[in-house]
Parts: C-alpha cells; sequence; structure tokens
C-alpha cells in the first residue's frame, strides 16, 4: 500500500515576513526557531498563502506580554494603541519589500501571485505562491493614495485594521472570554475603502474586525465574505473568533473561514497551551464544516504569528494535520477543498480572474 498522497496547502495567513528579522533568520534556512521557511515549506507540502505585512506598535509603547492581566476565568489584553502613521507606512513597505526580495532570491521557487490562475499554476509546479496581505491598513491614509499604489504593486488582500483602532475601524480586543461585538463599527473612510478594494478587486480580510464592522462589510460589498485566520466563537469563547451568525452569512455569501491554528484560540480554556492536540483544529474543521458545508472551510494557520499545537510544530507539520483529517473521514475531493480548492474559487470570485 502506498501513502496517500497530499495535496498542496495554500494557507489564509502567516506572519513570517515579520518574524525574520526578529528571529535574525533567513527565508532560506531550515530554522530552529519559528514556523516557516522555505526547507520546511518544502518538506510539509506548503503551498503558498497570504504573507502578512503588518505594522507592529514599538514595544516600548505596547506589547502583548505587558498588556496582559490574568482574570478568573481567563486573560484580558488591553488593546494596543493607534499607531504613527508614517512608522506604519515604513513597516508595511519594508514587509513588503522583504517578500519581493525573497522572490528575486528564491530564483523561481516562491513567486509573488496576482491572479488565481497563478496560484493554480504555482500549485501545479510546486513553487511557492505568495499573496501580499496588509493585515491592519495604517499604512494608508483617508485619501486611499497608497492603496492604489499597493494595488499596482500587487497588493490583493487587506484587513482594514488588526486588533487595535484606526482612521477605518476597530479590532477586536484579545481576550478570553468575550464577544466579538466590541464596539463600533466601521467609519465613514471605512466604508469608502472597503467600496474602493471592491472596485480594485482587493479582498478584504474580516478576521481582526469586531462584529459590527464585520456586519458592516457585508452590507456594502458584493464578494464573497472572507476571515482568513479566524474559528469558532462556538467551541473558543474570543472576540477574534466568529459566531455561527457570522459563519452563516459567510457561506451565504459563498465566502470562506481559514482555520486558524493558534492555541489560544482553538482550545475551549482558551489557554496558551502548547500541548494542545492537532485534533482540537479538526474540531473547528469540523464545527464550520458542518454549520457552512465543505465548500467554505480552509486553512489559515497564523504561522509564525502564534503558538500553535506542539504535535504539530511547524509548517513542516502540516501532513500530519492532513493526516487527521483523513482519519476523521474527509475524503481526497474534501481535503483537495480544505487544503487548496476552496480559496482558490474564492479568490477567482474576488479578484475578478
Ligand atoms: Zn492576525
Amino acid at each position: 500500500m502506498t501513502e496517500p498522497a497530499n495535496p498542496p496547502v495554500f494557507d489564509g495567513h502567516n506572519d513570517v515576513l515579520l518574524r525574520l528579522p526578529l528571529q535574525g533568520r533567513s527565508f532560506f534556512e531550515r530554522g530552529t526557531r519559528g514556523h516557516l521557511d522555505l526547507p520546511r515549506a518544502l518538506e510539509g507540502g506548503f503551498g503558498g498563502g497570504f504573507f502578512a505585512c503588518y505594522a507592529p506598535n514599538p514595544r516600548k509603547e505596547w506589547s502583548e506580554e505587558a498588556a496582559i492581566s490574568y482574570t478568573e476565568q481567563g486573560y484580558d489584553i488591553s488593546p494596543a494603541p493607534r499607531l504613527d502613521t508614517g512608522r506604519a507606512v515604513r513597516s508595511t513597505l519594508a514587509a513588503a519589500a522583504r517578500l519581493f526580495r525573497i522572490e528575486t532570491e528564491s530564483e523561481g521557487k516562491l513567486k509573488v501571485v496576482r491572479s488565481a490562475s497563478e496560484i493554480e499554476e504555482c500549485l501545479e509546479r510546486g513553487v511557492i505562491a505568495a499573496v501580499p496581505h496588509v493585515e491592519g491598513a495604517e499604512a494608508i491614509g483617508e485619501e486611499l493614495d497608497e492603496l492604489e499604489v499597493l494595488y499596482r504593486a500587487g497588493l490583493r488582500s487587506l484587513g482594514p485594521v488588526w486588533s487595535r483602532s484606526n482612521i477605518f475601524g476597530h479590532g477586536v480586543p484579545f481576550r478570553f472570554p468575550g464577544s466579538p461585538d466590541t464596539g463600533p463599527g466601521l467609519t465613514e473612510t471605512g466604508r469608502k475603502l472597503i467600496r474602493e478594494c471592491g472596485r480594485l478587486g482587493v479582498m478584504v480580510d474580516l478576521s481582526h474586525l469586531n462584529e459590527r464592522g464585520f456586519w458592516d462589510v457585508a452590507g456594502i460589498t458584493d464578494r464573497p465574505l472572507v476571515a482568513t485566520h479566524s474559528n469558532a466563537h462556538a467551541l473558543c469563547d474570543t472576540p477574534r473568533n466568529l459566531t455561527d451568525r457570522q459563519l452563516d452569512a459567510i457561506r451565504d455569501s459563498g465566502g470562506m473561514v481559514g482555520v486558524n491554528f493558534a492555541v489560544a484560540f482553538l482550545r475551549s480554556d482558551g489557554r496558551q497551551e502548547p500541548d494542545t492536540p492537532i485534533t482540537e483544529i479538526v474540531r473547528h474543521v469540523d464545527h464550520m464544516v458542518e454549520r457552512m458545508g465543505v465548500d467554505h472551510v480552509g486553512l489559515g494557520s497564523d504561522f509564525d504569528g502564534a503558538t500553535v499545537p506542539r504535535e504539530l510544530g511547524d509548517v513542516s507539520g502540516l501532513p500530519r494535520l492532513l493526516d487527521r483529517l483523513r482519519e476523521r473521514g474527509y475524503g481526497p475531493e474534501e481535503l483537495r477543498k480544505l487544503a487548496s480548492g476552496n480559496w482558490l474559487r474564492v479568490l477567482r470570485k474576488t479578484w475578478g480572474e
């Protein structure tokens, strides 16, 4: 008997562009820290995904470790303050530049892609397909000039907010337990941003938006609703996860959710505990498939941005996740949809090509 071949995984979210300089490692060398680099990606059958261009708050201003307080049932992290615009522009462009340099140095092993057919071609040829994703649009000003330029440079995906407020809207805080209904929705400028993304064909990621912001986007756009790296609130009660009503709206729009591997968004106790079995990821896949159908679920690892189950380890552990899904009863066609097929369908619809 030969082992069943795994389909390549196209993934909803990673933070490798942020993590490489912080950990002083190269994308081209096999690391012992972090989750994602080229050797480990090839080993794990990682076909590509969304590469976040994220602008962090300066550490002296805000850090998760300093902002966390523990409560009786869980934790509460006070939200990051608004980000200085000049700093946001520099960090966002630095991350995008890093991705373009990786593309050049990769000698054809990684390609920055701008269409669904390019992704498909990359998956067939074993080339890593990278979609630049702006996570938190602080680098974009009220006139949206930067969006125009970033689009022309290859930007095809954008989250209006990270888990903090900006001129477009309000992100959800990290806490447990907690509802995603944490405050007001999009601003007028936020609405303008969503309409402009629709005109250009830039995918809007709902993952860090609060619930009112989510419904605001749903009311404006005619594109599929997408959360690139979020889980089911019914199974893990954190504002970063989606309620069943939100999942229903995503299904009805023809959209999808990338299931996040962050243990804090998987576990029913919300704990940041690396000793969490891979089957916790499967549990969220199951819930979403039951609620929305297998056409509306994918993966959104959050590699290099979160604590993932030790049993998975890093990107080279993806085959173990696919094995667990197979054991759970997902057949080859369903696995292909979960691994990349649904992303391809949604992106074709969103990007119009
Ligand atoms: Zn994120």
